[in-house]
């Protein structure tokens, strides 16, 4: 495949009969440029990558011609002699006709990466959005590079900064384990069909280690999750109702890591995070 453009995608599909399945995410695109853009931020040069849903297998081309190996999962059986067709040239191509939730990812990568990192590259369906990125990212795979193709409002959560209408439990997770950046908007025109929403590619840089220390990672996680429960209500209202501690108790509590009981989660940081789940168990 040497240039994609929305004709070209649905010359493809009506070469092959193919109708697309809303219920998949069945929205392929058809930019050249932004192929290119994915397929660069995950910097895979010689490495081995994995793709979430090939479609058409447009994006797994342009991995396909910087990897030293491409992984392809893809949950549409209809797609698999396609893939076979339009990727015939690469032999450093293995397509698996699976469903993503369902495959144990750190077997994968040991069986098919040995001990290498590997990153993942994706244009994702949209209906599964969030399980996608917080099964990779909770895991602790060994990855190096997440890039994805989102809904703008989920990639705008991702990168959101404390203090900020999207910041929420999501930007917590992602920004604790990895570097998240915005790597560009993407308008619903460039899909074939158009999806109902804007689209934007995130690439997530896999850290060294967490972006804050903490001893205990799960009560960290769970301190978010308190803090998030009920976005209307003060800091101090959301922790009493998640953990047994009565509101005298966790007022000192907060005040010895200079938290006012008054915020709201949402204006923590990081290490703000960090300090409380420390105190709070
Ligand atoms: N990569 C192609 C592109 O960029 O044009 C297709 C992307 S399309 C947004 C999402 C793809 O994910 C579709 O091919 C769809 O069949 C596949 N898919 C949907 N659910 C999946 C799942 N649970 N596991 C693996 N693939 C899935």
């Amino acid at each position: 495949m040497d240039f994609i453009s929305p004709a070209e995608i649905k010359r493809i599909a009506s070469r092959y009969g193919f109708v697309f399945k809303k219920g998949l995410g069945q929205n392929f695109l058809s930019s050249q440029s932004v192929l290119e853009e994915i397929a660069d931020a995950a910097e895979i040069e010689n490495e081995g990558v994995i793709e979430i849903g090939p479609g058409f297998g447009v994006l797994t081309n342009e991995l396909a011609k910087r990897a030293e190996k491409v992984l392809a999962l893809e949950i549409d059986d209809r797609l698999i002699p396609i893939l076979r067709d339009t990727l015939s040239e690469y032999d450093n191509v293995k397509v698996i006709n699976k469903d993503v939730l369902k495959t144990d990812i750190a077997e994968l990568i040991k069986n098919e990466f040995g001990d290498k990192r590997v990153s993942v590259a994706a244009n994702l369906p949209y209906y599964i959005t969030t399980p996608i990125i917080t099964s990779l990212i909770e895991n602790r795979l060994p990855l190096k590079n997440l890039v994805v193709m989102i809904q703008k409002e989920v990639a705008d959560r991702i990168t959101a900064q404390p203090g900020t209408k999207n910041y929420g439990a999501i930007s917590v997770l992602c920004q604790f384990y990895t570097e998240p950046e915005l790597v560009c908007n993407v308008g619903a025109e460039l899909f074939v069909p158009p999806p109902k929403v804007d689209s934007a590619v995130v690439k997530m840089a896999f850290r060294d280690k967490p972006a804050v220390e903490v001893k205990d990672e799960k009560m960290f996680f769970r301190t978010v999750k308190a803090a998030f429960s009920q976005r209307r209500k003060t800091l101090l209202n959301c922790l009493a109702a998640n953990f047994p501690i009565n509101k005298s108790d966790l007022t000192k509590i907060m005040e010895s890591v200079d938290i006012a009981p008054t915020r709201r989660g949402e204006t923590l940081s990081l290490e703000e995070f960090a300090k409380l789940s420390e105190v709070i168990c």
